[in-house]
């Protein structure tokens, strides 16, 4: 009775899980599918304590107590802007939890005699997904957090190695599964996975990173799928499916988002042309500063205005004076939209967070298929914090590293006012020419002190 119990109540955390995902496809219901999927997990795990093959709830009690001490600092001190290396760290615990439980298992296996074929395979997959992803993700994490240096770390003939590792370790499952009981190939196979993730993520950097934090959350759904049939846990399997899936479709959709294909993120080694090249990229010309007061004058009286976020604005959490600013020019008579690209930030939907956090109403983000055609009527497109995503390299330089990325088409606009603190580049390392467009003007300074000073001001004009 018990089991069926368990079952039904997996059942109902899988239906949660599904309409959880469903509701974070829209900025206005995230919030709620947030919670359906926090409930569904709470469920999961609730019915998993009653399980029968549970021995003792000692260790099962420290762990649960190590886990929230480490993740409440996780969830609520770490800010928006450093998410990418919060959640890398989050798939490294995830896929070791999966590799433990893989050694773990084996190794009982093995002592007790009672390996077979179809869990040996099974194990096998877990902990060389695992492992990569552990390591992978360790490295991800370093680089992201500034602890490693962030360009590629290239070597020569690393794809060859890594292609030589990933079939080593292949060679050592398909061997485990025609004779299971091999302690040292399993050990061998180990080692491979924790080598190949570190290999395999050292030599990506730059603006790829992203990529594959989201890549390896992927492989860590795949690693709990497999833990999922290795220890007969249907939840794991149905959980680590959803995860491993979305996280490769939303891998796809930021390539896709920076005209990159899969292949050349994974050994492409984008952004180690270095200094040089990205200088030569740009035009050379001046920029021309502005003041607040004459920024604002042609803000009051503009009547088609486009905001576009950046990473800056979520480093200068500076998303209420936006909306803020925004406000002022349409008690104005003015029109204001802001415009969203699909990877201004620093994760999907970064700005879209931001902004409905701030209480932009949602018909006003717009999208940048469809502001793209906006701009050429807009009076000032105002760039509060963005580079790349507004660099016209991507469109109109071939031999730019980003050409191809889709941006936004902030050069159509009758003006451009760029608000960022001084002349620092974008994530790519790009250098951006719209900032010397003679239509252009650029007010230094932090965000969120220059959308409080040009507000102060627009209210005077
Ligand atoms: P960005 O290219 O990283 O540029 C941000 C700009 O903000 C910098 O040039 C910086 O210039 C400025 N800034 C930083 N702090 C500021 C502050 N406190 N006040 C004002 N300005 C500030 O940002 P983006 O245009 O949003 O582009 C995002 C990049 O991340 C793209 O290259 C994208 O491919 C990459 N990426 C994003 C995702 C994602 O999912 N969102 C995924 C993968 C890659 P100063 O230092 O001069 O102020």
């Amino acid at each position: 009775m018990t089991e069926i119990l368990i079952q039904l109540a997996y059942l109902f955390a899988a239906f949660l899980f599904i309409t959880a995902l469903r509701a974070l496809g829209r900025p206005d219901s995230a919030r709620r599918g947030m919670q359906l999927a926090t409930f569904g997990m709470a469920v999961a795990v609730i019915a998993t304590l009653f399980q029968a093959r549970i021995v003792s709830y000692e260790w099962i009690v420290v762990g649960a107590a190590v886990g929230a001490i480490a993740g409440y600092p996780l969830g609520m001190w770490v800010p928006m802007t450093a998410m990418p290396q919060r959640i890398a760290l989050s798939h490294a615990f995830g896929a070791l939890a999966a590799t433990l439980v893989g050694i773990g298992e084996y190794t009982n296996g093995f002592s007790g005699g009672t390996l077979v074929r179809p869990t040996v395979m099974a194990l096998g997959l877990e902990v060389l997904f695992g492992g990569v992803t552990v390591t992978g993700s360790l490295i991800a994490f370093g680089k992201l957090q500034g602890i490693l240096p962030g360009r590629p770390l290239i070597f020569q003939g690393q794809n060859a190695i890594n292609v030589l590792l990933l079939a080593a370790g292949c060679c050592c499952l398909i061997w485990l599964i025609a004779f299971p009981a091999q302690v040292l190939v399993f050990s061998a196979m180990v080692a491979i996975a924790i080598l190949l993730g570190i290999l395999f993520v050292l030599p990506i950097g730059g603006a790829d990173m992203p990529v594959i934090v989201s890549l390896l959350n992927s492989y860590a759904g795949l690693a709990a799928v497999a833990t999922g049939f290795a220890i007969d846990n249907n939840i794991l399997i149905i959980v680590g499916a959803l995860d491993g899936l979305s996280g490769f479709i939303l891998a796809l959709a930021m390539s896709k988002a920076m005209n990159r294909s899969f292949a050349n993120v994974l050994f492409g080694a984008f952004g180690a042309t270095g200094t040089d090249t990205a200088v030569a990229t740009a035009s050379g010309g001046e920029m021309s500063a502005t003041t607040v007061e004459d920024a604002a004058l042609r803000l009051a009286y503009a009547e088609r205005v486009i905001m576009v976020p950046g990473y800056g604005l979520a480093v200068s959490q500076a998303q209420h004076q936006m909306r803020e600013l925004g406000d002022l020019i349409e008690n104005r008579g003015g029109d204001v939209r802001y415009a969203i690209h699909p990877v201004a930030g620093r994760m999907p939907g970064h700005m879209n967070v931001l902004l409905a956090e701030a209480g932009v109403p949602y018909d006003k983000l717009i999208d940048m298929d469809e502001i793209n055609e906006r701009f050429v009527e807009a009076d000032v497109a105002v760039v509060v914090g963005a580079n790349d995503v507004v660099n016209p390299a991507a469109r109109i330089n071939p031999a730019s590293p980003i050409f191809g990325m889709p941006i936004l088409k902030v050069d159509d606009a009758k003006s451009v006012l760029v608000l960022k603190r001084g002349k620092g580049r974008g994530f790519s390392g790009v250098e951006n020419d719209l900032f010397v467009d003679p239509k252009t003007s650029m007010l230094f300074g932090d965000a969120r002190q220059s959308l409080l000073d040009l507000g102060l001001q627009v209210k005077e004009a």
